[in-house]
């Protein structure tokens, strides 16, 4: 008979101090084997983190936890530790940075910076560690032995050569990806470009792909705080779960994970369904042996993303009153920036068209002028025709409201409040109310459940 999976699971009580959460990754960790036979005396460990935002769990994993994974590492003989990260696309490019804003609102912070923000750098190094941003880490172009998606990368050769490589995901839901566990959390191993353009709707395939780098050699999930709804970011709301859980099998640990978030069958996640089918790890839960808490003691019926459990198209079009959508042949992740995209113009009292995807049927007249008639993604701004005569038209006048890309990811976004901006609809103030809303919602939330903690 082939060995089952082993996935843990341990729950702990609330208020869970730092001590506790190293006693709760130990005996994680303990259950799924330990690290004598992981980390040898003086290896190298390498440990990735998803940091994904400037804002602490559930957005990005507890401080704590990676703190105790260092310390855990150096116990067991680790001559060197490092904890690496590349933040979001988001992050990196949308994000208003209130610090750095003056009359103008800043967007960007950079890994580092997000990692000294939440105290991450602090408590790595205190464990015994050193952070490292992707944005600096030496990369070398990486070629994917059966990759489908993805070919070549660049990767950090840190990853590459480490002895030991230990992925430490949070959980989440992910509007992209139904959930962002293991497989999800590697992305941020990807340079910019890369993390930028495996947001496709190959997206599920790219991290399988992503994953036959370097498969991690131990998975550790932080779900002392979960994140269900509209995430993995801003949009989502925070649950209580208080669990860690470890896996020595990514994909397993990811079918175990989903189905404690409520997800009955776990081969609807697209990154567990891949992986289980390419063989790289197991994600059939009647070959998966969980240790510690069983699923029913700690399960809880997550909220899914909106797109997850009504049609898209019920969320984009006959909608909004204002917004005169023209849709042709286009992609869901299309589909997805343009529910964003109204999202951001129905709460402005004008009236809007919104272009969208191959070949879209326009009338002869549209019910707007042409500064308020916005092309998104490169499927419309490559229509030829009568659309090319528009987008000439609009050119002429000096125009552009042009929202490129394939897919049209968060440029889309920041290009959308720019040109908004400009027009006078949204205000350079707002943006950076709504970025101190947001901090203020998630630091007083995770305040609450850990008052040793201060941004830095
Ligand atoms: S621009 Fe076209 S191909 Fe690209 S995501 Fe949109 S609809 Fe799909």
């Amino acid at each position: 008979m082939t060995e089952k999976a082993r996935v843990a699971i341990v729950k702990g009580e609330r208020p869970l101090r730092q001590a506790d959460i190293e006693d709760m990754v130990a005996r994680a960790v303990e259950l799924v084997g330990g690290l004598s036979g992981r980390i040898r005396a003086g290896d190298h460990v390498v440990i990735k983190p998803n940091l994904f935002a400037p804002y602490p769990p559930p957005i990005s994993v507890d401080r704590r936890v990676i703190a105790a994974m260092v310390k855990l590492a150096r116990q067991a003989g680790a001559g060197r530790v490092t904890v690496i990260e590349g933040v979001s696309v988001g992050t990196l490019m949308k994000r208003v940075n209130p610090e750095r804003c003056g009359s103008v609102a800043q967007r960007g912070f950079g890994s580092i910076e997000v990692m000294k923000m939440l105290g991450v750098k602090r408590a790595v190094e205190e464990a015994g560690g050193e952070v490292l941003g992707v944005e600096d880490a030496q990369k070398v172009e990486v070629a994917i032995e059966g990759g489908k998606a993805l070919h070549r990368v660049n990767y950090p050769k840190v990853v590459l050569e480490a002895d030991c490589f230990i992925n430490l995901p949070a959980m989440k839901t992910h509007t992209m990806t139904m959930v962002t566990l293991s497989l999800k959390n590697l992305q941020g191993l990807l340079d910019e470009k890369g993390r930028y353009f495996s947001h496709r709707d190959d997206l599920d395939q790219h991290m399988v792909d992503i994953s036959k780098i370097r498969m991690p050699d131990l998975t550790v999930l932080d779900g002392l705080i979960a994140m269900e709804g509209m995430g993995a970011g801003e949009g989502g709301s925070p649950v209580d779960m208080g669990i860690i859980m470890a896996s020595p099998d990514s994909v397993a640990l990811d079918c175990i994970a989903s189905m404690c978030m409520g997800i009955e069958n776990p081969l609807v996640v697209g990154t567990t369904r891949i992986a289980n089918h390419e063989g790289l790890g197991c994600g059939n839960p009647f070959l998966i042996e969980v240790l510690g808490n069983r699923i029913d003691e700690v399960k809880k019926k997550f909220t899914l993303p909106v797109n997850y459990t009504q049609p898209i198209d019920t969320l984009v079009t006959g909608v909004y009153p204002n917004i005169d959508l023209y849709i042709g042949g286009a992609c869901p992740t299309c589909w997805l920036m343009t529910a964003m995209a109204e999202a951001m113009l129905a709460k402005i009292p004008q009236r809007f068209s919104l272009i969208v995807g191959v070949d879209p049927k326009v009338p002869p007249r549209l019910r707007t002028g042409l500064d308020h008639c916005f092309f998104l993604g490169e499927c419309a701004l490559a229509t030829t025709g009568e659309l090319r005569d528009l987008r000439n038209e609009m050119q002429l006048g000096g125009l552009d409201r042009f929202l490129g890309g394939c897919p049209p990811y968060e440029q889309l976004l920041v290009k959308l409040e720019n040109i908004l901006v400009d027009m006078g609809y949204l205000s350079e103030d707002e943006l950076v109310e709504k970025a101190l809303e947001h901090r203020k919602k998630f630091f007083d939330y995770y305040r609450s459940r850990d008052d040793t903690w201060e941004p830095q």
